[in-house]
């Protein structure tokens, strides 16, 4: 089937309906309070949805119907070949309402549509599919006791999961959560971003079309950080998974402290390194791989590859094909199938991005191409892919997550130097690294503090691959069956034969 055209889309999104209101117990409700608050395109600023403000007593509603729907066993306790086909269904649902999926999510945050369509879409449903198909699959331990004892190390769901996610990849940041900790039998409490709450809305009703029973997942909307803070602070919430900023990571950890000791697990920013050594087998294939690095999702990656390590005996080349690749990339309509940099999220996140290349100027980065706001006159948030070289890791926009599309060219002259520049950072999220040398790749992979390595490309692995940070990145792993350790508790049950 063709993709719809520019055209098709907007016909699209003019006559869509967009849920705005809290998902409790199967159903949607209006915030306690009645308030509401405004959701806006990036693209255009056209009003999309006035939608629930959640708050403190939202959160209790929500929590006291997934607290009584794990207590129930409804999902808890249902046989696993069960919670896995009615996962099956949920991912199949999403799979069949992919395009309305992708357009909330374009309309919501800014991407371009061929991204959220071909890129987020199918990743939110493989990551449903490829737990549910675990569950069926997980085996529990036998300890090896003596003859007269029998030892058993078993799984148990935690109970209530809250889901903190942000507005990046809103759908699929909240799949990666919501896959694992379902399939585990938990109930879920998700809280989208105020900046994306629109497809994790949506997903609400189908995931009880799917026949997740009431209760099992709900979802609440709120401004700023009322309705996390009231998860966070629970005394019934077990435990509080979370994507977003470091900030906001550390603020998470005293809540957690300051109530429940619930569990806490983070993925948080990041500041990675793409270290192309000069015997790069092939520095076309690197630059192009480095432009995408930070310029695809406008830049709004945590993995972002936003400080460009290069052996300076190849710099200068390798910056002058770089910024032929760079060109590749120029912001467009969010729903022309043919665009490749959307819109940043909002006019806030704009007015980030350019402090931070207006502070590259100010401590003498060069600026090579980009540099400022375009497209304004559509009324759009739209920012240039920019490139600073010359810059030392020293530099602001060396040391902070800037979130945008703007790179910082870093040079080196050993393998030593581009291993201490790298794990000069607060953050160890992922890095990569480029050359033809297998001994170079592994001892610089080994070296590098970060929980994500790539090897002669960027952005490597898929639903096997464990994700998630070293230092200030985070603890603990979206993806993978690891990531089922964020979502059960380990029991040892010991019996005197
Ligand atoms: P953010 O920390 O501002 O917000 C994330 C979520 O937390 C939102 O839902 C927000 O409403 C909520 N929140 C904010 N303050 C809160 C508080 N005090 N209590 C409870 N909840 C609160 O982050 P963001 O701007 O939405 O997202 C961008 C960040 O996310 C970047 O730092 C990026 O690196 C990170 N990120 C990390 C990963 C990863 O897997 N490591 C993936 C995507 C994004």
């Amino acid at each position: 089937m063709s993709t719809p055209s520019r055209t098709e889309w907007e016909h699209r999104a003019s006559i869509l309906k967009i849920e705005s209101r809290a998902f409790i117990h199967g159903e949607y409700a209006a915030a306690v309070s009645g308030a509401t608050f405004d959701c806006r395109s990036p693209i255009d600023g056209r009003l999309l949805a006035q939608v629930a403000s959640c708050d403190a007593a939202d959160a209790e509603r929500a929590v006291a119907d997934a607290r009584a729907a794990f207590e129930s066993g409804v999902w808890s306790r249902l046989a696993p070949a069960k919670r896995k086909a009615i996962m099956q269904r949920f991912a199949g649902l999403l799979e069949a309402h992919d395009e309305e999926l992708a357009l909330l999510e374009t309309l919501d945050m800014g991407k371009p549509i061929n991204d959220a369509l071909k890129v987020d879409l199918p990743a939110a449903v493989r990551c449903l599919r490829w737990c549910a198909e675990a569950i069926d699959k997980l085996y529990d331990e036998v300890a090896p006791t003596p003859h007269d004892q029998l030892g058993l190390v078993t799984r148990e769901p935690v109970g209530v999961v809250a889901a903190i996610v942000p507005w990046n990849f809103p759908l699929l940041m909240a799949c990666w959560k919501l896959g694992p900790a379902l399939a585990a039998g938990n109930s879920v409490v998700l809280k989208p971003s105020e900046k994306s709450p629109l497809t994790a809305l949506r997903i609400a009703r189908l995931a009880v079309e799917a026949g997740i029973p009431p209760g099992v997942f709900n979802v609440l909307p709120g401004y700023g950080h009322t309705v996390g803070k009231a998860l966070a602070l629970h005394m019934e919430v077990d435990t509080l998974v979370f994507t977003g900023s470091t900030r906001t990571a550390k603020q998470l950890m005293i809540y957690a402290g300051e109530s429940n000791l619930k569990r806490v697990w983070l993925e948080a920013g990041g500041k990675s390194p793409n270290i192309v050594f000069a015997d790069a087998p092939d520095l076309r294939a690197a630059a192009r791989a480095a432009a995408g690095a930070i310029c695809f999702n406008q830049g709004e990656v945590c993995t972002a590859g936003s400080r460009l390590l290069v052996e300076a005996a190849i710099k200068d080349e390798f910056v002058t094909l770089l910024l032929e690749e760079v060109q590749r990339w120029q912001p467009g309509h969010p729903l022309d199938p043919a665009t490749n940099v959307g819109a940043l999220v909002d006019e806030q996140q704009l007015g980030t991005v350019l402090d931070y290349i207006a502070a590259g100027h100010a401590e003498g980065a060069q600026l090579r191409c980009g540099g400022g706001r375009v497209l304004a006159e559509t009324g759009g948030v739209f920012v240039a892919p920019t490139v600073f070289d010359g810059v030392s890791n020293a530099m602001k926009i060396a040391r902070e997550e800037i979130f945008g599309p703007v790179l910082s060219v870093i040079a080196f002259d050993s393998a030593e130097e581009a291993v201490r520049i790298a794990n000069d950072t607060p953050y160890g999220l992922a890095a990569a690294i480029w050359t033809a040398s297998l001994s170079k790749a592994h001892l610089t992979a080994k070296a590098l503090r970060a929980g994500s390595v790539w090897i002669n490309q960027y952005d490597g692995g898929d639903m096997t691959a464990p994700f998630g940070g070293f230092k200030q990145s985070g603890n603990g792993r979206d993806k993978s069956l690891h990531a089922f350790d964020k979502y059960t508790e380990l029991k040892a049950t010991w019996i005197k034969l």
